[in-house]
């Protein structure tokens, strides 16, 4: 809590005013977290202008709950642009032939034993095929994998012609009454015109059934350029999004899907051959949104809540009408935003002045109870509470005279700073001072 609460508060004393929450500085914050979250700038800003006009629309700052209301806009927002609906491969062909392309190293033939596990287990009879020709570890790296999920790989050391390759092996499935062809190609560390060229000219002697481009999440916004090379060359089908297990942050999908409007179909979360999952928009925005800062956004959503209200409190404190009814409302509006002290601590020079003192939200209950007892008129007059006034909200509030006295005296100082507060203001002093 107190952690969230100082990110909270970080955002309230830059606005002056702690209840003073708006839907903007929300926006912000979500823009911020987003681009955190190696989601492209451009594709955050348009994301969270959407949501601030439904936010709008929505009356999210009257809602019930305006915080939970906020978060689903959000998170409905990011499941849209990453495509909404989980998509599926075809699989549909005799034999279907998937091409697997990518840069090295970005988890192709690791996705390629995967991929061919996961089809199998659906009762596929799959063949993978060894086309990267240039490193022969490459091969034994896939027939290595192809042994331990029980799928037979097909590969010719000696041929340096991955066209060819790819053509023999579904030569190969159709005679050995294979389904489903995995053709698992080379990558270079960066985008070159010979390795497009090739993977072109796989891609047009066998005309696959899916093309799917495999990407490294913690490249982050280098993931959505290389997707944007690749899909203009090969115009593939699907995005496969891998090592999300890390500390990826998971934003390059948000941002690729909205680049090149191709959809993610599978992550990839781990080395081992069970890590691969189909690719749930939903379940990602809240990824997304389950990480660091946004959840701060939540807290000051909730707190924003309180706006209405606060707008209202501060129209009378500036007009010099505070009275009881308002002071309740503003402890319970403290309360709400979690312990006093902490809260109170957050505001500049108040850190030391109330170290050593013993306030925690239990303080606030005598005052309540003291406020409770009062009529409405008393709270809005507390001018005309006498002596025997006193007495009766002693009696009423289980505490006694001298407790009443403190409460009206405090509450009598409390009015005469705001109305010095407000001459401050008004001279633009109190400006000068809080710099
Ligand atoms: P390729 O060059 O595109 O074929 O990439 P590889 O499949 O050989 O993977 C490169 C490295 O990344 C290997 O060490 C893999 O074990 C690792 N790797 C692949 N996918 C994942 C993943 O989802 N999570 C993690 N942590 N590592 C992965
Ligand atoms: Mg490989």
């Amino acid at each position: 809590l107190q952690d969230k609460l100082n990110k909270a508060i970080k955002t309230l004393k830059g606005q002056g005013r702690i209840t003073e929450i708006n839907v903007a500085a929300t926006i912000k914050e979500v823009r911020r977290a987003l681009t955190d979250a190696d989601v492209n700038y451009k594709v955050a800003k348009d994301i969270t202008d959407r949501i601030r006009d439904k936010a709008i629309d929505r009356k999210v700052l009257i809602s019930v709950e305006p915080g939970q209301l906020f978060v689903k806009i959000v998170q409905e927002e990011l499941t849209e642009l990453m495509g909404g609906e989980a998509q599926g491969i075809n699989v549909k062909g005799d034999p279907a032939v998937i091409l697997i392309a990518g840069l090295q190293g970005s988890g192709k033939t690791t996705f390629s034993g995967k991929l061919a596990s996961y089809l199998k287990r659906q009762g596929r009879n799959v063949l993978l095929v060894a086309a990267d020709i240039y490193r022969p570890a490459a091969i034994d790296q896939l027939k290595v994998l192809g042994e331990q999920v029980g799928v037979e790989v097909y590969s010719e050391p000696e041929n340096k012609n991955a066209v060819q390759i790819a053509q023999n092996a579904i030569i190969q499935a159709r005679k050995t009454g294979k389904k489903i062809v995995i053709v698992d190609t080379a990558g270079r560390l960066a985008v070159d015109e010979a390795m497009m060229k090739e993977i072109e000219a796989v891609k047009r002697a066998i005309t696959p059934t899916e093309t799917l481009f495999v990407v490294d999440s913690m490249t982050g916004q280098d993931a959505v350029n290389t997707a944007k090379t690749f899909n203009d060359r090969l115009d593939f089908d699907g995005v496969v999004l891998t090592k999300l297990d890390g500390d990826a942050r998971g934003g390059a999908a948000l941002s690729i899907k909205t680049v090149v409007n191709k959809p993610i179909k599978f992550i990839s979360t781990g080395e081992k051959m069970e890590a691969l999952d189909v690719f749930y928009p939903d379940r990602m925005a809240s990824r997304i949104l389950g990480m660091g800062d946004v959840i701060s956004l939540v807290e000051r959503a909730q707190q924003a809540f309180d706006e209405e209200e606060s707008k209202r409190i501060n129209a009378k404190m500036r007009k010099n009408q505070f009275d009881f009814d308002d002071f309740l409302s503003q402890l319970q509006q403290i309360k709400k935003m979690g312990n006093v002290k902490d809260l109170l601590g957050m505001i500049p020079g108040m850190g030391k002045m109330i170290k050593d003192l013993d306030i925690d939200n239990d303080s606030f209950k005598p005052i309540e109870a003291i406020i409770s007892s009062m009529t409405p008129k008393e709270r809005q007059r507390p001018d005309i509470i006498d002596g025997s006034r006193k007495k009766r909200i002693a009696a009423g509030s289980g505490t006694n005279i001298q407790q009443v006295n403190n409460l009206l005296k405090q509450f009598d100082e409390m009015r005469k700073m705001m109305k010095k507060m407000n001459t401050m203001q008004a001279s633009g002093k109190l400006n000068k001072m809080m710099r």
